[in-house]
């Protein structure tokens, strides 16, 4: 009977985070969805300028808008990956920090929350960090550590 009884509660435990499991799911979809994407930018980029280098600077510049339009919804949706796992990530260093954290235990950051001004302030200006130019740095198998 106490077996019964445990099983049933583990059960119960199981459906109640199917929820937010499917998020995290989402969201990593999403999120490798958009780093493929940018990898079919960068190459057309790269053709686009093989075949014709004088092509319009506005053509290359909208793609590389593009891109960076991409990579902060990524970072964005990090973040929000993050919250659901319990994690806040560091906008400075990406450490993974305790939800409960306010400053980067690693380089001492202080971490933004998703609801407060400095997370949304973070989308337009705080892009280009030292982690995000390892980007232009990928190696040949296309791996991306954003
Ligand atoms: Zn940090």
């Amino acid at each position: 009977m106490g077996i019964f009884g445990k099983l049933t509660d583990a059960g119960r435990g199981v459906s109640e985070k199917v929820g937010s499991i499917s998020e995290v799911q989402n969201l990593k979809r999403k999120i490798l969805y958009e780093e493929e994407r940018i990898v079919e930018i960068f190459a057309d980029l790269g053709k686009r300028y093989y075949k014709n280098p004088d092509e319009d600077p506005a053509v290359f510049r909208a793609l590389c808008d593009d891109i960076d339009a991409r990579r902060r919804r990524i970072k964005k949706m990090k973040f929000e990956l993050n919250t659901l796992r319990g994690y806040k990530m560091c906008p400075k260093c990406d450490a993974e920090n305790s939800e409960k954290n306010i400053f980067c235990g690693v380089c001492g950051a202080r971490l933004p929350d998703p609801e407060d001004e400095d997370f949304s302030s973070l989308e337009e200006n705080d892009y280009y960090t030292e982690t995000s130019n390892q980007f232009f740095n990928a190696d040949s198998t296309g791996n991306i550590d954003i």
